[in-house]
């Protein structure tokens, strides 16, 4: 366990700009292991099995919670579950790598307990709801239905802000990507 690596928990509404954020990181040299979770939703657009996720169907999914190989799991839709294998976090954790996970707030806040001072929780907050709703119809990967899903889940998500380490208000990218950058060195150095 010396060399026991670290964790950094991202959980956003849909839509505030999370993987923006997360591609700054990466383009800035920080040495991440992404953990790709599982869901049982399907693929949207170009996305790759294994890649953003590990796409199951709603058994499978069952199956791998009755097997105990979830550190966390949620329903985070209606009918869709996600979750985080433990495999993905711990192989990576003992190899003192840092580990990011891209999750909704009850599985960010599950996870955050669970590691305690080796996990930073990061909540990424867009300025308004108004804001959060154009850009998710601006992206043009979810119908209509989906947004409004979404946009509903985001005002639920903000009221969990307040039990992340950090709350970062994405209104003006360049100085939300100064801001997170500040925070996740202070975290790893
Ligand atoms: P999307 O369908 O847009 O890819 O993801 C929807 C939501 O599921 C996002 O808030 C994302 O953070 C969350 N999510 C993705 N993977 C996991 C996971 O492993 N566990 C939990 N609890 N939430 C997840």
């Amino acid at each position: 366990m010396q060399n026991s690596g670290k964790l950094i928990i991202f959980s956003a509404p849909s839509g505030a700009g999370k993987s923006t954020l997360i591609n700054f990181l990466i383009s800035q040299g920080f040495d991440f292991h992404f953990s790709v979770s599982a869901t049982s939703r399907p693929p949207r657009g170009n996305e790759k099995h294994g890649v953003e996720y590990y796409f199951l169907t709603k058994q499978q999914f069952v199956e791998a919670i009755e097997q105990n190989k979830f550190l966390e799991y949620e329903q985070v839709y209606p009918g869709c579950y996600y979750g985080t294998l433990k495999s993905e976090v711990d192989n990576a954790i003992n190899a003192g790598k840092t580990v990011v996970l891209d999750i909704d707030v009850k599985g960010g806040i599950n996870v955050k307990q669970i590691y305690q001072n080796k996990a930073l929780s990061i909540f990424i907050a867009p300025p308004s709801i108004e804001a959060l709703k154009e850009r998710l119809i601006k992206r043009n990967t979810d119908s209509m239905e989906m947004i409004q899903k979404r946009v509903d889940k985001a005002a639920e998500e903000i009221t969990y802000a307040k039990y992340y380490d950090t709350v970062i208000v994405n209104d003006n990218l360049e100085t939300t990507k100064t801001e997170i950058k500040n925070i996740v060195s202070n975290f790893i150095k």
